[in-house]
């Protein structure tokens, strides 16, 4: 028997982090938004309340939630607002290849940071290598007890307010994939600069940004998992528990644009009745909360398999190109629901359609998902 409802323990989490969320972060979104203002109070308080960074360890001082429960939360503070639910989610998916791979100095340190309210970023991508990795040109080179890195990163979500990074790079540029590793480095470290906040289309209150290493020293105890060239199965690795998270995530922002909608509907007359009495209209309504439903389906059966201690990168591909794509279309339907209303930045569908679009751009494309899937479907024949 496959079990599709949520304990008492899971309604009382979702149900604190859509209380969280009315009081904390919708009220603001629009503002942070327009402002473009990393919500870093917001992100405390969250942290406070036990809702960020949940499947951390209870020996690392986290909650060591499962997998599922994070689908949860993660879908209730991006209906708050998109952009928060991204600002609230970086330290995770820093925080995961240390949690795969790290040491238990590593872990207890960094993750241990994490869990005392420090924040950190996930540095892998370059300004001539998104979805292509090994053509990244940053290189970390052994000297004594340390290692030297150099090299530029690029699009670094919360790199701005970051204690620490998560980096990877070559350490034997002749090796291909198999010549990179990743490392933990601490954003003080002297020779790191921040590039200027992105002033992106959407989730405008994320902040992105460039981070450049220039002769930045890192000890060697700071090479994850202490092993050289074994760096990129671990970043890789990480997705499998983040890609479920931003389909959670598209799931939530479509909820919020579907509610919305919804309500819009119910209100607004035209030929002497609601719109939603109209059936285009309502079948609209009726296909955008199916598709919610289907990619929250595939978003928990991928985190179920990770609960489960499956390798989960096929089903975590289904989710995330699935709730991408299907967050784009209805957030583009629910503008359409409002008409010129919808257009106008004063209703809050407009941003969630801005909002929607990096879904399927960052941690994998979804033309890259779809690679991921047709591979994985052939390497299980
Ligand atoms: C707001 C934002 C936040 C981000 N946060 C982070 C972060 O925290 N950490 C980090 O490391 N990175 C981050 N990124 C980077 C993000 O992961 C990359 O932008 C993404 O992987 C795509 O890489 P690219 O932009 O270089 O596009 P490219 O790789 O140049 O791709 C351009 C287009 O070509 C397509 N394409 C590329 N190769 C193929 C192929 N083989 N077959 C078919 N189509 C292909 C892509 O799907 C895309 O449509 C962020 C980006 C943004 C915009």
């Amino acid at each position: 028997m496959v079990d599709f409802n949520l304990t008492e323990e899971q309604i009382m989490i979702r149900d604190m982090a859509r209380e969280f969320c009315e009081v904390e972060v919708t009220p603001h979104a629009e503002e942070w938004d327009r402002n473009g203002t990393y919500p870093r109070d917001a992100i405390t308080k969250a942290h406070e309340l036990g809702l960020l960074n949940v499947t951390i360890p209870e020996e690392y001082g986290g909650a060591g939630m499962s997998s599922v429960d994070e689908m949860i939360i993660c879908e209730e503070l991006s209906r708050g607002d998109p952009g928060f639910g991204t600002a609230a989610y970086h330290t995770m998916l820093a925080s995961l290849p240390i949690l795969t791979g790290g040491t238990e100095e590593q872990k207890a340190e960094y993750l241990g940071r994490v869990t005392a309210g420090k924040l950190a970023a996930y540095c892998v991508t370059e300004p001539d290598a998104g979805s292509d990795v090994q053509a990244l040109k940053t290189e970390a080179v052994r000297d004594g007890e340390e290692y030297v890195i150099n090299g530029s990163k690029a699009w670094i979500s919360g790199a701005g307010y970051a204690d620490w990074f998560f980096v990877l790079a070559y350490t034997d540029k002749t090796a291909g994939y198999g010549g990179l590793s990743g490392f933990i480095v601490d954003a003080d470290s002297p020779g790191i600069e921040l590039g200027k906040k992105e002033d992106n289309m959407g989730q405008r209150c994320s902040d992105t940004r460039g981070v450049n290493f220039t002769d930045v020293r890192v000890p060697q105890s700071n090479l994850i998992g202490g092993i050289e060239n074994g760096g990129w199965m671990n970043a890789m690795k990480a997705f499998d528990h983040s890609r479920p998270a931003v389909a959670a995530a598209a799931v939530g922002n479509a909820r919020g644009a579907m509610e919305e909608a919804w309500g819009y509907a119910m209100e607004r007359k035209t030929f002497g009745k609601p719109i939603s009495k109209h059936q285009s209209i309502s079948f609209m309504l009726a296909d955008m909360a199916t598709k919610i439903e289907a990619a929250r389906l595939l978003t928990l059966s991928a985190a179920s398999a990770l609960d489960s201690g499956e390798r989960a990168t096929l089903k975590a591909a289904h989710a995330k190109r699935f709730a991408a794509d299907m967050c784009m279309e209805v957030t583009t339907d629910a503008v359409q629901v409002l008409g010129g209303y919808g257009y106008s930045e004063e209703y809050p569908v407009a941003r969630r359609m801005r909002g929607a679009k990096i879904y399927q751009i960052f941690e994998g494309t979804s033309q890259i998902q779809r690679m991921i899937i047709s591979r994985e479907m052939i390497r299980g024949k």
